[in-house]
C-alpha cells in the first residue's frame, strides 16, 4: 500500500532529523499532505501506529494537516486555492497554472527531546 511506504519514509526522515539533533525522542509531528498526493489519511494514520513501534517515535503525537490543491495563474498571477481538482484559474479561466501545494506530503514540524 503507498500509505506504508510515505509512513515509512517519514519515519527515517524523522530519525534523521533527531540523529542530528541528539534527541533521544520525538513526541510531536506535524505533517502536511496534499490532496493530490494519493495519500488517504486515514490509512496514514493507521500505517504510522503499526510502523512506529521500536522507532524513535513510538510516543510521538502525530498532526495531519490537509493541504487543498494551490495554484498560481501563469496569465493573470492570482494564487488560489481549491477543494475539486481543477486545473485552470478562477479568475480568468486560463489553463496555464502551476502547482504550488498540494502534490506532496511534507514533515512541517518535529518536537523532539
Ligand atoms: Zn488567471
Amino acid at each position: 500500500m503507498h500509505e506504508y511506504s510515505v509512513v515509512q519514509a517519514l519515519l527515517n526522515q524523522c530519525e534523521e532529523v533527531a540523529a542530528k539533533n541528539d534527541a533521544t525522542k520525538v513526541l510531536k509531528i506535524i505533517v502536511k499532505i496534499g490532496v493530490m498526493a494519493g495519500i488517504e489519511i486515514h490509512l496514514f494514520e493507521v500505517a504510522f501506529d503499526t510502523f512506529k513501534e521500536g522507532t524513535l517515535c513510538d510516543e510521538a503525537e502525530l498532526i495531519v494537516n490537509p493541504q487543498k490543491l494551490k495554484l498560481e495563474c501563469k496569465e493573470c498571477g492570482h494564487v488560489f486555492e481549491v477543494d475539486e481538482v481543477r486545473y485552470f484559474c478562477n479568475e480568468c479561466e486560463s489553463l496555464r497554472v502551476k502547482v504550488l501545494d498540494g502534490e506532496d506530503m511534507f514533515l512541517m514540524s518535529l518536537e523532539m527531546k
